[in-house]
């Protein structure tokens, strides 16, 4: 490594370390410093901005945990647990049963290799929602398990949490072909199955990973960069969006935003941040 480059190096390293997240952020100095090397046509750049931004009052934009229930804005739509698709003592079984063995409910059933529904603890505090399934987990049939799932589990970890504590699923359970971003009708057909599981582990938070996840189930359209951090309700669930860990894999850069999203997370559920080491 050249001389500027470790600098940079160390410089991460640094940051990192002061925020005490040196293990969820390990790789950052490495990959940023080799972006920073790298053909400027391989630079990955953030994706572009989503149209309509919501509005939000500007006075209930990231409220300090200890009134965050009370001020969130509130997303239209009925709560989880008068929703449509609210069943009768449903259990995450019923749901998976429900779903079946062979979904054909739409075309993402032509190339799926396994039906990833979900996984964690059924009255987790904290669920994460990502947007669906990639190779790896469409191959074990269980959710981020490759590698941004790897970078997942180190977020989790980093707040003090193991994956088990918490609960994990996708908008769709099935793997869109070449990784592409599942489509309305997809999502449309899928969702009522995240509602329904959102409603039985009844969370004390959802944090969206990625835009998807977020337009998903507020049906609004936000760029992530207006809309990460700031606490909303949905469905009376409190509910904050960060980056994708995918995105966090191009951009690690980005990754002291998410750890400052995860911190609102940790004073919502009343956790300790970890000692500064
Ligand atoms: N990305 C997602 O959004 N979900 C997964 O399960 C894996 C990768």
């Amino acid at each position: 490594m050249n001389p500027e480059g470790r600098a940079r190096a160390e410089a991460w390293l640094e940051y990192f370390n002061d925020l005490g997240i040196s293990d969820f952020c390990l790789d950052c100095a490495a990959s940023t410093v080799e972006a920073a090397s790298a053909p400027a046509e391989t630079i990955p750049s953030a994706p572009e901005p989503l149209p309509r931004p919501i509005r939000m009052a500007p006075s209930v934009v990231n409220p300090s945990p200890t009134h965050v229930v009370s001020v969130l804005p509130v997303i239209k739509s009925a709560s989880l647990f008068a929703a449509n698709e609210r069943v009768e003592g449903d259990t995450l079984e019923r749901i998976r049963e429900d779903i079946g063995e062979n979904c054909r409910r739409c075309k993402l059933c032509e190339q799926r290799n396994k039906i990833v529904f979900g996984a964690g603890h059924s009255k987790a505090e904290l669920v994460f929602v990502g947007e669906g399934p990639g190779h790896d987990e469409d191959m074990q049939g269980l959710p981020f398990v490759g590698r941004a799932g790897k970078l997942l589990t180190q977020m989790i970890e980093a707040m003090g949490l193991r994956r088990d504590d918490v609960y994990i699923a996708n908008v769709v359970k099935c793997r869109p072909p070449q990784n592409r971003a599942p489509e309305p009708d997809e999502i449309e057909t899928c969702s009522p199955f995240l509602h329904r599981q959102l409603a039985v582990i009844r969370p004390k938070a959802v944090v969206c990973l990625g835009a998807i996840a977020f337009q998903s189930l507020t049906g609004t359209k936000p760029s992530m960069s207006r809309i990460r951090g700031q606490w909303l309700e949905f469905r009376g669930i409190p509910l904050l969006a960060t980056y994708h860990p995918a995105y966090l894999l191009r951009n690690p850069n980005a990754k002291g935003d998410v750890w400052e999203d995860l911190k609102k997370v940790m004073a919502h559920l009343g956790l300790k941040l970890p000692a500064k080491r």
